[in-house]
């Protein structure tokens, strides 16, 4: 992955691009407009009119000219941003007082201005500085809120941003849940082709096809409309092995078939699509770029891909791919409002919605799909978004109740209704079933991320789709024999939480024999069932279970990370519904061995029979939730995900329980769920808020350059020429270089970006033809005085308006404790280092976290990108 990243790093990415109209509006807002951002650049403002000379005209002003921060902006002394508000001056050129040639020089090369529209942005592989972005956000906002008395049109404007973030996570929540809808729906339409066909209406899986047969029976077994494969193949009933061994054989190569088919549509088409998604969602959010990791190729080869995965039977869920195409639907439409698509920082409020959308449509569970991006991927989720991804998980939630995929009255997937309460005593095996399900979890984690490992530095790497195909005959062979892992794992789950009543002897007759004790006249077991032996069938299925539970267990673990979409939600709740399941089953033989045992004979017993208090569906549901848990490490998400996705409020306790012991026996082997797991492995340069930074370190230690190495690339205040400052940002890849004064002070006057930088020079050789190699740059407000008479003399360039002026700054001796703080706090992506008033060094994000990866004795250099 590490590896396929890199490949895609392109140089081009820094080339300016030479499409933009926004010259055009921009060239109606050139005159008499200023605009003054913090404290300072007021003050600057104000100076600036008063050094409004003709000198500083003659100075070509180059300023980036987005229609987000130029265009239409008023000086507005008033409402100047409270402190910390660190946006770039960024002042469109006055037009010169007479008017000279240049004036309309500058008025027409306005349209063709290049590459305008890359001045903020960021490139491939970078991260974002959240402190700029939400700076130049409000920037925004205040030219329009400013604007909005001058017209009805300019109102009618303003108005539409303010809706706008509704609007645009309305949008994200219909096309999630219309996704969601569509996936369920051909899901399970390819899963039963692995059984057989509707030969009269090929698209409709069995449950559908034998809607209107006269002939069905509960089970749907007797539907003569569905033909298995033996049938359609024309095998005598008789022949009672010929028919199994059709029906297996086809089972394995319509797998196939689908598995490779996902495979190849991945591997051709969107290599982005494999995997869950989440690790790189979350990176994403926390303010890293991979361009194309959330676009239309991505969601529409990973919706077609993960129901064929998941059809081919593969252990792995769609329900994590869900969570990646919701942010591939949130990232599309935020580009329809330029509050969202322009800037970085609002687009993750954006995709941290969706990706509550995301959880809502996979498991029917909105809230728990807010509290999951809240938990586990979101890194800044202000109230706004809070309310935003609630709207946004409410609407895609309404979208799949609507399309109603799971074919009943419920929203919810696994819905669950038992006759008994839990009782007390059960807290003891609730517990030990947390505790297995966040051992398993830590065992998982480690196995997988080994074998990822292995994976990614080894040949096998190299045939993605030669792996996918053996896993899946692999899977598909071991699965058919086996009635629980024949079924899609969703099936098997909803069947492991049910518990025992009179009716499900009929459909689960294995699972639910028990052998048959006299009842007592007075009393029949009219809900739940007696409490009795294990019968023949339910000894066959526990047998069947612990095979199941050893068999996905590892399989799992080879699974996860294949090229394909592979969601851990469902393989692991599996896991954990199979060990529940089991442990249910213990506890209820151990309440009838020993009924008079002091901790439940008061809850269990009465004076006539002794109905089973003890319901091992309640337990599947726990080892459900604990096993998820013990992989992902959820807690409070975990829960409310496990009472919406199957409607058992009544049975919180029991899933807390569950889910705090899970995470207290998973942290206790490393507390990093497998995301976080999948992000180090994967060297994406996430910086964790919720981890501490305990070491004794300073700012010193970490900032560039280090001793030996070459000085830090600065940019001079005034004696720069065009030709330096073009050479500079040939020869280095630096994403920003810090200005200061001169070279013998060395002291600091701001930050400017590399790509700002590119942008404004680009900008100044189009303004003007005497714009040359050896034109001065300042970087200052009132620049010196110049004759620039001479037609063919070098025009001066002003590019002050580029620059930070207010880069956040930490000494030498900043203890590296309040760094991260400031890093993961503020969001930004560099500090500066000074010492005694003098720039000494820059610390980027990326050095904090070669920093931590150092001292947590991991290569630094193996998990960063660039
Ligand atoms: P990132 O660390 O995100 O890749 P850069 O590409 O800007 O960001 O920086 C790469 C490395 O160079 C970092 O270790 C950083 O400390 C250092 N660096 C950044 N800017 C400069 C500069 N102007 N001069 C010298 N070193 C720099």
């Amino acid at each position: 992955m590490l590896l396929g990243l890199r490949g895609k790093l392109n140089p081009k990415n820094n080339v300016v691009n030479n499409n933009s109209n926004q010259g055009k509006e921009n060239g109606t807002a050139f005159n008499d407009v200023t605009m003054s951002a913090t404290r300072n650049q007021h003050f600057n403002g104000k100076s600036r009119r008063k050094g409004n000379s003709d000198t500083d005209d003659e100075l070509l002003d180059m300023m980036p000219l987005t229609n987000q921060t130029t265009s239409f902006y008023q000086d507005d002394s008033e409402d100047d941003p409270l402190l910390g508000d660190r946006s770039f001056q960024v002042r469109p050129t006055q037009t010169p007082k007479s008017a000279s040639p240049s004036s309309h020089l500058i008025q027409s090369l306005d349209d063709s201005i290049a590459g305008m529209e890359d001045y903020g942005t960021y490139d491939d592989f970078h991260t974002i500085d959240w402190l700029r972005e939400m700076s130049r956000n409000r920037l925004r906002h205040r030219q329009i809120t400013h604007r909005k008395k001058e017209s009805w049109h300019l109102k009618l404007r303003a108005l539409h941003d303010a809706w706008s973030g509704w609007l645009v996570v309305l949008l994200v929540g219909l096309s999630a849940g219309t996704c969601a809808g569509i996936i369920d729906i051909v899901t399970k339409w390819l899963s039963d082709v692995k059984l057989g066909v509707c030969p009269e209406k090929f698209w409709l899986n069995k449950e559908s096809c034998c809607w209107n047969s006269e002939t069905v029976t509960p089970s749907g077994s007797n539907c003569t409309k569905w033909l298995a494969w033996s049938d359609v193949f024309g095998m005598s009933a008789q022949n009672a092995q010929g028919v199994y061994a059709v029906n297996y054989v086809m089972y394995i190569v319509v797998a196939v078939i689908l598995a490779t088919f996902a495979g190849l549509l991945v591997k051709v088409f969107a290599p982005y699509a494999c995997g869950s998604g989440i690790p790189e969602v979350k990176t994403i959010l926390s303010g890293f770029i991979i361009r194309g990791y959330l676009g239309k190729w991505t969601l529409l080869i990973k919706s077609l891909a993960a129901p064929l995965s998941v059809a081919a039977n593969l252990s792995l869920g769609k329900e994590g791919p869900l969570v990646h195409i919701a942010a591939c639907c949130g990232n599309i439409f935020s580009y329809l409002f330029p509050k969202y698509g322009k800037n970085e920082a609002k687009k993750r409020e954006v995709l941290s919605a969706a990706a509550a959308a995301g959880v809502s449509v996979a498991f029917g569970a909105p809230v728990g799909g807010v509290l999951f991006s809240l938990e586990e991927v979101s890194y800044y989720f202000p109230m706004k978004t809070l309310w935003r991804s609630f709207f946004c998980a409410l609407t895609a939630a309404f979208v799949l109740r609507s399309m109603n995929p799971y074919g009943n009255s419920h929203l919810v997937m696994f819905y669950v209704k038992y006759n008994k309460p839990w009782f007390l005593f059960e807290l003891v095996p609730f517990a030990l079933v947390g505790v297995l399900g966040g051992l398993y979890g830590a065992a998982f984690i480690h196995a997988n991320l080994r074998w990822c490992k292995f994976r990614s530095t080894s040949k096998l790497g190299k045939y993605p789709i030669l792996e996918v195909l053996v896993l899946t005959i692999i899977t598909a062979a071991a699965s058919y024999p086996n009635p629980f892992t024949k079924v899609d794992a969703s099936a098997m789950i909803a069947e492991l939480v049910q518990e025992c009543t009179p009716v499900s002897k009929l459909t689960d007759p294995n699972l639910c024999d028990y052998e048959e004790l006299p009842v007592n006249q007075t009393y029949s077991v009219s809900h739940g069932h007696q409490l009795a032996p294990v019968g023949e069938g339910l000894r066959t299925a526990i047998w069947q279970l612990a095979v199941a539970l050893i068999f996905k267990a590892v399989i799992t673990v080879f699974t996860f990370g294949v090229k394909l979409p592979t969601g851990l939600f469902i393989p692991s709740m599996g896991v954990g519904a199979i060990m529940g399941r089991l442990i249910g089953i213990g506890m209820e033989q151990l309440v009838y061995a020993y009924p008079d045992c002091v901790l439940w004979a008061s809850s269990c017993s009465t004076n006539t029979i002794r109905e089973s208090c003890v319901t091992p569906g309640l337990y599947a549901m726990v080892g459900a939730a604990a096993a998820l848990g013990g992989v992902t490490r959820m807690t409070v998400s975990l829960v409310v995900i496990m009472f919406e996705l199957t409607g058992g409020l009544q049975y919180i306790v029991p899933l807390m329980a569950a889910a705090m012991f899970s995470k207290w026996a998973g942290d206790a082997f490393g507390n990093e769920g497998i995301y976080d797991g999948h992000i180090r492995l994967n060297g994406y340069p996430f910086l964790d808020n919720k981890e501490e930074f305990t070491h004794t370190t300073l700012a010193t230690d970490v900032m560039m350059p280090r001793r030996g190495d070459p000085p830090l690339k600065v940019v001079l205040q005034e004696n720069m020429t065009v030709g330096d400052l073009e050479h500079l940002v040939k020869t280095t890849t630096y994403n920003g270089f810090p200005v200061i004064t001169s070279q013998d002070s060395y002291r600091l006057l701001g930050y400017i970006y590399r790509r700002d930088l590119m942008v404004a020079l680009e900008n100044a050789r189009h303004h003007s033809e005497n714009v040359l190699s050896n034109s001065k740059a300042y970087f200052t407000l009132h620049a010196p005085t110049l004759s620039t008479s001479g037609v063919n003399e070098p025009a001066p360039v002003r590019l002050f308006n580029v620059v930070d002026l207010s880069p956040i700054t930490v000494t030498d001796h900043t203890p590296m404790e309040i760094v991260v703080e400031i890093f993961t706090k503020l969001g930004i992506r560099q500090a500066l280092v000074t010492h005694n008033g003098r720039l000494l060094g820059i610390i980027t994000k990326k050095d904090v976290l070669r920093h931590i990866a150092r001292l947590n004795k991991q290569d630094p250099d193996s998990i960063m990108f660039n």
